[in-house]
């Protein structure tokens, strides 16, 4: 047996989206922006799945802008509050610790711009406060960007809390929800938020397309400039198969959202009890305030590198964090951020399971992962000196 359990990473592609995708890969090849009667139909396709996405998540058609996926949307989002801001002599931006990359190296071009960043520390449980945002916000503060769903731990933020917050001192907020978009229930008028990512590979969709929600009234500044696609604010001929196929997988994940919710949250539940049976491991994150499907842990004594390729070799594809940091041996900013140290952020294991995911696939998990770490520890110079306490054990 061999299972799929990375997928905060990217997720398969649903038949059903695949299905929608293919007549728009072959005969119904036309360019949106033509005139002519294939150019329609395209432009046709792309309407009807703007309107699907904008439903989903309880906005205007017109308030959705596709991407190239999540990262160009965070992109997108944050230089747009950033300079729409500056315009108006506002250069301090808050966000947290434990962002995605394409929050944090945006953040880091423009701090080299001349914005001042504030990165808020996470509490221990892997979540921020409404309160901790309205500490730091100033009157020079343009935008506030947090995450809905950490992509490492899956932690949930109070988006609506901190949303009301920003309403309320009229700071912009922009949300990367990319975690949460298709797992759990997202609402951009009960969120308060001003822009929204999402990216369609997270919940069955095609790789490479996403959409950035911007509010009415929102000014976008251009990541890509070119045409008028988007109403001019993301330039280039519109990827129409990647575009249908999010709105179809979209569609899926929102139909059958609470029955997939209820049954994700019970495997979980059961990998998490079992898992915790380990000695010497710990849970990152709270255990409620989690989407359904994300697990992380951390085993002391060992590698998260040596735990991957040997879960691998006993048929669990799992990940150490985020996908991408893998290949780098530097722990993952997230667990550091949680205020972890080195040594044990070191061992982590992130589980990412779904509704695609069945109950035997959490067993064959269950009786794997203890192994291997056993196996691991029984190898590991550092697992002797904790045992024969030469060091003391940190969990
Ligand atoms: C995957 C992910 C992204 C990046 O999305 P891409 O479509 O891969 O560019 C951004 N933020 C979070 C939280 C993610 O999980």
């Amino acid at each position: 047996m061999y299972v799929y359990a990375d997928n905060a990473a990217t997720t398969s592609l649903s038949p059903k989206a695949l299905e929608a995708m293919l007549p728009y890969f072959t005969e119904e090849y036309g360019n949106a922006s033509s005139l002519h009667t294939p150019g329609q139909r395209a432009a046709e396709a792309m309407m009807r799945a703007r309107q699907t996405v904008a439903a989903a998540i309880n906005a205007d058609f017109k308030e959705i802008y596709f991407t190239g996926g999540g990262s160009e949307a965070d992109n997108q989002a944050i230089l747009s509050g950033a300079y729409m801001g500056a315009r108006k002599g506002k250069k301090h931006i808050i966000s947290t610790a434990f962002e995605h990359h394409a929050v944090l190296h945006t953040l880091d071009k423009l701090k080299k711009e001349g914005f001042e960043i504030t990165l808020l520390p996470v509490h221990e449980n892997g979540v921020v406060t409404a309160d901790d945002v309205a500490a730091a916000i100033r009157e020079d503060t343009a935008l506030v960007t947090i995450m809905m769903v950490n992509n490492e731990i899956g932690t949930v933020q109070p988006i609506a809390e901190i949303g009301a917050v920003c309403r309320e001192k009229g700071v912009l907020f922009h949300t990367d929800a990319v975690q949460a978009v298709g797992h759990i229930p997202v609402d951009v008028k009960a969120l308060n938020v001003d822009m929204l990512s999402m990216a369609a590979h997270k919940f069955h969709g095609p790789k490479g397309v996403g959409a950035l929600y911007a509010r009415k009234g929102v000014p976008l500044v251009n990541v890509i400039e070119g045409g008028q696609q988007e109403r001019g604010k993301r330039g280039g001929t519109e990827n129409i198969p990647g575009i249908v196929g999010m709105a179809a997988a979209l569609k899926e994940s929102v139909e059958n959202l609470d029955q997939d919710m209820a049954y994700v949250t019970g495997l979980r539940e059961k990998l998490i009890t079992a898992l915790s049976k380990i000695p010497h491991s710990r849970l990152n994150g709270d255990r409620e305030k989690r989407n359904p499907g994300t697990v992380n842990f951390c085993f002391e004594g060992i590698e998260g590198e040596g735990l991957l390729l040997w879960l691998d070799q006993k048929g669990v594809a799992a990940s150490s964090g985020s996908a991408c940091t893998s290949g780098s041996l530097d722990p993952s900013h997230v667990l550091l951020a949680l205020g972890l140290p080195h040594e044990v952020a070191h061992g982590s294991l992130r589980l990412s399971i779904d509704a695609h995911n069945t109950e035997e696939e959490i067993d064959h998990i269950i009786q794997a992962v203890p192994e291997v770490v056993d196996y691991l520890r029984n190898m590991s110079p550092v697992w002797d000196e904790l045992e024969r306490g030469l060091t003391p054990h940190l969990i």
